[in-house]
């Protein structure tokens, strides 16, 4: 059966390694960024290995646009019953050094956006009596130095998931989430960069705390997302999964 999709953030990066694998999996996808342009890639990816595609530019924080953007989805693709709400930034720095705006930035996007897009799909989920909702969160949720926004904001990705799961499972609609441990993306090329160290010699370092020997692809997390939106998960809810080479990276 061909459903469809929406993934925030999917312009590059772990976003675009999940909508490519939704729509190898079969699912129409509507790829959201905070700019339409910036989704071209992605999509010309999935047509040019025969899947449907359009993408669609929101900032997941405001709610107009966010209504706008599902709307879009719903009358190009069909109405969306599955969510991945992947749309994030990073605002590091140490507590003492943190600004209200770091602060803000973060928590916006990350729960802010979560909540605005899953309360916008889950009507169309509701109707449908079929949904999968799979949240971003990071190995971070367990308290990360520098990262007091996006730790606070990542533990709480998994108490929406709960929350959601709970509240929508009686209309078929599982809510799960995944913590990534160390991927290679910009968005950890950018932390060297804070870092001021290499970002292989930052993938190297990693590589060396992680169980499994290596840094972890935008891929890795692509398959773990595939399963939580498949028909034979959907007694599996509530549920956070860290995907990162092992217990903790
Ligand atoms: P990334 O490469 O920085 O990509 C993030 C994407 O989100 C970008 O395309 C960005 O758009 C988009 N975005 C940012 N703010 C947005 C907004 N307000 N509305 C819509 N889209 C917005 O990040 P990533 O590494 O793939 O991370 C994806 C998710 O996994 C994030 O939630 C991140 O916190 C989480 N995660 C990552 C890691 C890791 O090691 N990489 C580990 C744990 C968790 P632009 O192109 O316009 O900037």
């Amino acid at each position: 059966m061909t459903r469809t999709a929406i993934v925030t953030g999917a312009a590059r990066g772990i976003g675009a390694a999940i909508a490519r694998r939704l729509a190898s999996d079969g699912n129409s996808v509507g790829v959201l960024d905070l700019d339409e342009a910036h989704g071209a890639e992605t999509v010309a990816s999935i047509r040019d290995a025969g899947g449907r595609a359009i993408a669609v530019g929101a900032n997941v924080a405001d709610a107009a646009e966010v209504a706008a953007a599902v709307a879009k989805v719903e009358s190009e693709l069909g109405a969306p019953t599955i969510l991945i709400n992947n749309a994030g930034i990073l605002r590091d720095n140490l507590l003492f050094k943190m600004t209200e705006d770091d602060w803000d930035a973060v928590l916006s996007v990350h729960l802010r956006g979560a909540f605005l897009m899953s309360r916008a799909v889950q009507a169309h989920q509701v109707a449908a009596r079929w949904g999968r909702i799979v949240n971003l969160s990071s190995v971070s949720a367990l308290g990360n130095r520098g990262q007091a926004n996006y730790a606070a904001a990542k533990a709480g990705m998994q108490g929406l998931t709960k929350t959601l799961a709970i509240e929508l499972g009686r209309f078929g609609v599982t809510a799960n989430a995944i913590a990534p441990g160390f991927i290679v993306t910009d968005m950890t090329r950018s932390t060297a960069e804070r870092l001021g160290v290499g970002f292989d010699e930052l993938i190297a370092h990693s590589a060396e705390q992680i169980p499994v020997g290596r840094a972890g692809q935008p891929d890795d997390i692509a398959a773990a997302a595939s399963f939580f939106c498949s028909e034979e998960a959907g007694f599996v809810s509530g549920q956070v999964l860290y995907v990162a080479g092992g217990p903790r990276a």
